[in-house]
């Protein structure tokens, strides 16, 4: 009997263990770096000839922007990428005055406590505020609830003005989102563990605190792109310009087959990662997987523009002592708030002027994101104009923008079904690692993508 030529192929394909990455943003490069050093077989598809993602560093003349992350807290897992990839040399701290932060009230940017004693003894909250705060350390801890929201819980521990003042801008910085949506335990599970271990979260706050320490903000000498090209050069088995189109599990042994725009993949796998943003995601799972694409299809990313704004030095009266201003909604802002992007590392603008990222969008502020660039330009020099002592006459030396059209994944009920998604569909080896899974922050992407490799070599 003679055995079909494609039988054969089909069998040698199968044999061979390996695993598909789909994405090369921070998550798959880091899970595909992981999984190179443990000697297993994979195949990266990433659809953009660039690496990186989110991850985006750009040279305008003098102006070295990014487009997307600005800065990393440099967590543990983060310092051995870097010492694995030889990067430790190229870490660039953000400067000291990186630990001052500044939001808006009445009108003009005060000072944000970044201690819990410092609440109290400095004047941004009012007395009735400093009270509700001290009266936090005797409240009783309330029955776990996994659907409350950073906004609910906020506003029972601490009062409203907390919320408004402190939580909104903070929420809106980091998540681009409303605290009045986003879930406590999808966002900050260990302010609930405080509550309930220690009763306070204040209090445990300060036991935790005072051991740990703040950690180092940290860019890279040329920008954070530096971080994935490098990972990039490092990989042997990485497909740029190649998008997933296609991705079908069989029925008899439950191994992938894929097809990218360059063609079919070169064999099947075992496993499978998206490491996609999940309206990418669910593209993918639609033919074979519709309940689960539906849920992932569901999860929220607001639009967003980054404007970036130079300005001659001495036409700006304000020291620009810090990381950055927010603008709590209560203050009716045009913006979310600026990084005080040259104050932070060198060679971000030419000699002689300063630069503004200023962040237009988010959950709390979509109309204005998606406004055309140079009403948006204009809005943001005016506002620019009225919060940083600019001289009457001042004008941008440059600007220019880059708009998200759908820039952080929401962490509020909608995550709770497409998480469900992705812990069925891991059961049939396609397994996730992204933001919307491991946490918005880059350190959160790099932990959650190291820990998958690990786990993944272990199955082996
Ligand atoms: C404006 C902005 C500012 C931010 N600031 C910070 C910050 O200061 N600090 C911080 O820590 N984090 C910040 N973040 C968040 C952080 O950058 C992201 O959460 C993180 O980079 C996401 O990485 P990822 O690999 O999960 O996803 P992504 O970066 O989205 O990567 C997914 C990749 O999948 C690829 N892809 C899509 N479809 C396909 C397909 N069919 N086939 C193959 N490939 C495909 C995409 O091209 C992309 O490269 C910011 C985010 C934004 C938008």
């Amino acid at each position: 009997m003679t055995v079909p030529l494609h039988y054969i192929l089909h069998i040698s394909r199968v044999k061979k263990m390996a695993i598909a990455i789909i994405g090369g943003g921070i998550s798959g490069l880091t899970l595909a770096w992981g999984l190179q050093r443990a000697g297993i077989d994979y195949d990266l598809f990433e659809a953009s000839p660039r690496p990186g993602g989110t991850i985006c560093s750009e040279q305008h003349g003098g102006y070295l922007l990014e487009v997307g992350p600005n800065s990393l807290q440099l967590s543990d897992e983060l310092a051995v990428l870097f010492q694995e990839l030889g990067l430790t040399d190229k870490v660039e701290d953000a400067a000291a005055v990186s630990q001052n932060r500044y939001v808006l009230r009445a009108g003009a940017y005060q000072p944000l406590p970044g201690t819990p004693p410092g609440l109290l003894t400095s004047k941004f909250f009012s007395l009735k505020g400093r009270y509700n705060i001290v009266r936090e350390l005797f409240r009783k801890p309330e029955p776990v609830n996994e659907l409350e929201t950073l906004g609910g819980f906020f506003t029972r521990r601490f009062g409203s003005e907390v919320v408004e003042y402190a939580l909104n801008p903070f929420i809106s910085g980091i998540y681009a989102g409303d605290p009045a949506q986003l879930l406590l335990h999808k966002t900050f599970p260990q302010l609930a563990a405080l509550e309930q271990r220690h009763g306070s979260v204040l209090r445990g706050l300060m036991k935790t605190k005072s051991s740990a320490g703040r950690r180092r903000i940290v860019s890279l000498a040329g920008g954070l792109q530096t971080l994935p090209n490098t990972l990039a050069a490092k990989l042997r088995r990485a497909h740029f310009g190649q998008a997933a189109t296609r991705l079908h599990r069989h029925d008899d042994d439950g191994r992938w087959e894929l097809d990218t725009t360059a063609g079919p993949a070169p064999r099947l796998y075992q496993h499978v990662v998206l490491a996609l943003p999940t309206h990418a995601a669910a593209k993918l799972l639609t033919e074979q997987f519709p309940a689960e694409a539906a849920a992932l299809a569901a999860v929220y990313y607001p639009p967003m523009t980054a404007v970036y704004t130079a300005y001659q030095r001495t036409d700006v009266g304000h020291p620009l002592n810090g990381f950055g201003a927010l603008h709590p909604k209560a203050e009716q802002p045009y913006a979310a708030g600026s990084i005080w992007t040259s104050s932070l590392f060198s060679g971000r603008a030419p000699a002689g002027q300063v630069l503004f990222t200023t962040f237009v969008g988010g959950t709390q502020y979509e109309p204005q994101a998606l406004e055309p660039a140079d009403q948006q330009q204009a809005a943001v020099h005016a506002e620019l104009s009225r919060f940083y002592g600019l001289k009457a006459d001042a004008a941008p030396v440059w600007q220019h923008r880059h708009f998200w059209p759908r820039a952080i994944p929401q962490f509020d009920a909608r995550i709770l079904p497409a998480h469900a998604a992705a812990d069925h569909l891991q059961t049939l080896g396609l397994h996730a690692t992204a933001n919307w899974r491991a946490g918005v922050g880059v350190p959160d992407c790099v932990r959650h993508a190291r820990q998958l490799a690990a786990t993944l070599a272990a199955a082996r």
